[in-house]
């Protein structure tokens, strides 16, 4: 086993830091959507580490896509959907799910962040079961017609382009789903944002979709299979909410060393008492696991070995860590973790959303559960994608 990165890798984690210093840290006190650094941070080629050189990547790997992540989330956790959005499950589904056009024309706009991304699982009756998401399309032939509405639709508001999951017929459930690329730049996307806790970065939408049109090339994978492309999309989401998730972890542990080794009370400073140091031991021992996990989960993708399991593994400890690790720092920084002068409320309110996002914690140990039960196998033999990029010339 080697656990140490690569050259390659620790130079994009380094890139990754001194871009957060120069450009993220002097914003972080505005907490909203800024157009410009996400410009900046395609040009950098921060979401690119996963796709091949011509798809506007680095070829560097997803365990570089999660160093990166990770890094970037430590300053600000409210661009780690960024990661997702313009790379794990907006482009890299329609690099793997779509037909060249679809590459061509949406990949390398959205890896370089020249265009925005957005996909659309939630629907107001449809969270955790996507196979009843009720958005409906009908095939017109030439194009498709889709009509529903979506929640919970992280840049609804300012994406371009997005990966709309929607049936062609309920009643086949799993089977009826389709998954469609669809131009924001029509009558019929109404987005409206809405206010949320935390991940004040990344503006959220519930979006009503009348008459809106798709050509027939923008489907993703086959007619009636977009349950399998929503599964390849959120795995690899996984591996950046995981990331992510450490991000958190590592800026509480930092904050709270920090505040420990300063703030004296009873004449000693508080890191000299006992229970101060098991909340920061803890600290350490569940980022540290945390991140192992998703690394693991991130190599073995790499491997282009199954790993379905392992992420949700680390998916759902890493966002477990991550709300115990904030809960801590406000506990090491007694009433300044509830001021809003330090970022210690920030990464408790943002915290929350690793439980939630990318298959909740509880459809994360229903997985794990069944998988280990032999209910349900998690890892099957890597899925055949159509007219597969990597056997591209
Ligand atoms: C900040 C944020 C950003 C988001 N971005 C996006 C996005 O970009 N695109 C998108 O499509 N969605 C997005 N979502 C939505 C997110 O994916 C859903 O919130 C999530 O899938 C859960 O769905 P739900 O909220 O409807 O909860 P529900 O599915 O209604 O679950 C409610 C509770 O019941 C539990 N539960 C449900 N079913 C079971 C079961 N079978 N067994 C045990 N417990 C169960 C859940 O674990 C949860 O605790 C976002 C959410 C947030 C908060």
């Amino acid at each position: 086993m080697d656990f140490d990165l690569n050259e390659e890798q620790l130079a994009m984690e380094r890139m990754a830091r001194n871009f957060a210093e120069k450009e993220i840290i002097p914003n972080l006190k505005k907490e909203e959507f800024n157009r410009e650094l996400v410009r900046k941070m395609g040009e950098l080629g921060l979401f690119g580490s996963a796709f091949p050189e011509g798809m506007g990547g680095s070829a560097s790997g997803f365990l570089a896509h999660s160093v990166v992540c990770e890094t970037i989330s430590t300053y600000d956790s409210g661009l780690r959907a960024l990661f997702n959005l313009q790379a794990m499950t907006v482009p890299y589904a329609m690099m793997e799910w779509g037909c060249e056009a679809v590459r061509k024309k949406y990949v390398k706009a959205l890896v370089s962040a020249e265009k925005l991304g957005c996909t659309c699982f939630s629907e107001p009756n449809a969270g955790s079961d996507i196979a009843a998401i009720e958005t409906k399309v009908v095939d017109k032939g030439d194009h498709f017609l889709i009509n529903g509405s979506k929640t919970w639709i992280s840049h609804g508001t300012v994406a371009d382009y997005a990966v709309v999951y929607c049936t062609h017929d309920r009643s086949l459930k799993h089977n009826g789903l389709c998954a469609i690329v669809v131009e924001t730049n029509q009558p019929g996307w109404q987005p409206h944002e809405i206010p949320k806790l935390g991940d004040k970065a990344s503006p959220i939408a519930e979006i009503g979709l009348e008459d809106v049109v798709a050509p027939r090339a923008n489907l993703l994978g086959e007619w009636g299979s977009g349950f399998k492309v929503a599964m390849t999309a959120l795995d690899r989401g996984r591996i950046s909410v995981g990331s992510g998730a450490v991000g958190i972890c590592q800026a509480c542990l930092n904050a709270s060393v920090k505040y420990a080794n300063e703030r004296v009370q009873f004449g000693r400073p508080i890191r000299d008492y006992q229970m101060v140091k098991h909340l920061i031991a803890d600290m350490v021992t569940y980022t540290e696991t945390a991140r192992l996990m998703v690394r693991r989960g991130a190599w073995l993708n790499d491997q282009g070995r199954p790993f379905t399991r392992e992420i949700a593994v680390a998916k759902y400890f890493a966002g477990e860590a991550a709300v115990r690790a904030a809960g801590w720092a406000m506990e090491i920084h007694g009433g300044m973790g509830y001021s809003l002068e330090l970022p210690v409320e920030k990464y408790y309110r943002d915290s929350k959303l690793y439980q939630v996002g990318e298959g909740t914690a509880n459809i994360m140990r229903l997985l794990i559960a069944d998988d280990a039960l032999g209910l349900k196998k998690a890892n099957r033999p890597r899925l055949k994608v159509p007219g597969d990029f990597r056997d591209l010339s």
